[in-house]
């Protein structure tokens, strides 16, 4: 028994050392789909070894229930498996969204079971596991809203009246409930009473969905990324109930990762958290007065010539190039302008797209070398230097009304200065606004021409038109 439990705990140590090492790895876009490997095999060695503790590290698994354990890791194996492979990359975050609810919703399932069955004891315990009850439960139904959001299942922003009060109100009861149930739980007149629980868990779940209903779209990576944290703090905390060291280890990466992605993303828009979930951004809260000039049209002959006779160019993609599948097209447009001696750069705005990397993850897959990709820091200064700063599929990244109005919602995000460029050409595929609803002055701009079409298709006459210029 001791050399089991001996084995036991040293697989539990190499798991964590591969979540840990997994996740050092993928910060950087080269060693990524290793650190994916190493994590998920620490993962594969976590779930192997419970099958060996059979009652014995945990209190809510008998040995009975193997079959069961088995059943739900084939289910939930092979769902992940097919819709892993079948998930585009634009619907990403919804995937991310979804899979992280469902940790959150585990943990506090386990907290419930825990608490039904009056296997816990202690303050501590019981007050960690309604903690981890309380945070799962907000993350699982929040994440099921975020996820219905930008599936486009649910309508974008939904604001009951008074809703802070009513968030605040609802956040009070749902404490107060906990602490009745750890009272309860502490009282030694056997398991929570299922009123209290009932209440707890349908109060929680509730104050989710009211807390993420008004969030509009623009903010809703950085929630999602929050409820990563939260899902994180929620498996940790059941992890410690269980005495379960790789649940706790797992659960604190995550959750402090998930917190440091919130934190950086949401430095990228210039808001703080609290603006996020308490004042959301929606386009109807446009900035003060109309924008003057008109968006003027450019044939993909003359982007082609004003590109073909430039010397420095800048691309910025964004979420319309993920959209169109563009990359590949762009990445032999930019082939082609380095034949002829053009010098082609990427600048990549931390939030362009729909989550951090989206866009160094897209121009990798498309085999852009990685000394062409430049972060906004080290690329700003050199706009004013450019020909051509060449805008695809991007929007809100790059309208300067972030930097001139006071008035406007965006107003402090940190943009690219495509606008200081000499010319700046647009591929979008109509007039309208970007994901935070509102309009660019940068189109508006006397130096910047609209270029009109799908991403894919508009690149590929381009192309077209550069192979006749030699
Ligand atoms: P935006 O969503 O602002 O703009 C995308 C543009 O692409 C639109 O103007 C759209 O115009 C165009 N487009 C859509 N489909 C196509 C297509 N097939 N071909 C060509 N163009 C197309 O994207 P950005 O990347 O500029 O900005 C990202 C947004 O996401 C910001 O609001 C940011 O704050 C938000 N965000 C991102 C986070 C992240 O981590 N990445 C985190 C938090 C927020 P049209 O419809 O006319 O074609």
């Amino acid at each position: 028994m001791q050399e089991i439990k001996w084995l036991i705990d040293a697989s539990y140590f190499l798991a964590a050392v591969l979540f840990i090492l997994g996740l050092k790895k993928m910060s950087s876009p080269v060693s990524a789909r290793r650190g994916i490997v190493w994590a998920g095999m620490g993962m594969i060695l976590a779930t192997a070894v419970t099958f060996l503790t059979p009652g014995e590290s945990t209190t809510f698994m008998p040995t009975g229930n193997i079959v069961l354990m088995v059943i739900a890791i084939a289910l939930g194996g092979s769902i992940a498996w097919i819709s892993g492979k079948r998930v585009a990359m634009t619907d990403m975050p919804q995937m991310v969204a979804i899979y992280n609810g469902m940790g959150g919703g585990a943990a506090a399932g386990i907290a419930a079971v825990e608490f039904a069955r009056g296997h816990i004891h202690g303050t501590v315990l019981l007050t960690l596991a309604a903690l981890g009850a309380l945070i799962g439960s907000v993350s699982f139904s929040g994440s099921c809203v975020a996820f219905a959001k930008l599936q486009g299942i649910m309508n974008k922003a939904f604001r009951l009246p008074g809703q802070n009060i009513v968030n605040v109100v609802l956040a009070l009861v749902t404490v107060g409930l906990g602490i009745l149930i750890v009272q309860a739980g502490l009282s030694d007149k056997g398991p929570v009473p299922a009123f209290f629980l009932i209440g707890f868990f349908i109060c929680a779940l509730v104050l989710g969905v009211i807390v993420t209903l008004p969030i509009g779209g623009a903010d809703m990576p950085v929630v999602i990324s929050l409820f990563n944290a939260f899902t994180g703090l929620a498996v940790g905390f059941e992890g410690y109930v269980l005495k379960n060291p790789a649940l706790i280890i797992a659960g604190i990466v995550v959750g402090a990762a998930g917190l440091l992605l919130t934190k950086l993303m949401a430095r990228a828009m210039n808001r703080p958290i609290t603006n996020i979930l308490f004042q959301p951004i929606s386009g109807e809260a446009q900035a003060g007065g109309a924008i003057e000039g008109t968006m003027k049209e450019v044939s993909a002959l003359d982007a082609a010539t004003m590109m073909h006779y430039a010397s420095k160019v800048i691309i910025i993609p964004g979420y319309g190039m993920a959209v169109a599948g563009a990359q590949h097209k762009v990445w032999e447009m930019t082939e082609w302008l380095g034949n002829a001696g053009v010098d082609v750069r990427f600048a990549i705005h931390p939030v362009a797209g729909r989550m951090p990397g989206h866009m160094n993850v897209l121009l990798a897959e498309a085999g852009v070398p990685y000394e062409k990709i430049f972060d906004l820091e080290e690329i700003n200064s050199d706009f004013s230097q450019a020909d051509v700063a060449l805008v695809i599929g991007a929007n809100d990244v790059v309208n300067p009304v972030a930097r001139t109005d006071k008035s406007s919602p965006i107003y402090g995000m940190p943009i690219l200065n495509a606008d200081y460029a000499a010319n700046v050409i647009v591929v979008k595929r109509g007039q309208g606004a970007g994901y935070s609803g509102i309009e660019n002055a940068l189109f508006f701009k006397d130096n910047c021409r609209m270029l009109y079409g799908s991403a894919q298709k508009v690149v590929a006459d381009v192309i077209q038109n550069l192979k006749t210029m030699g």
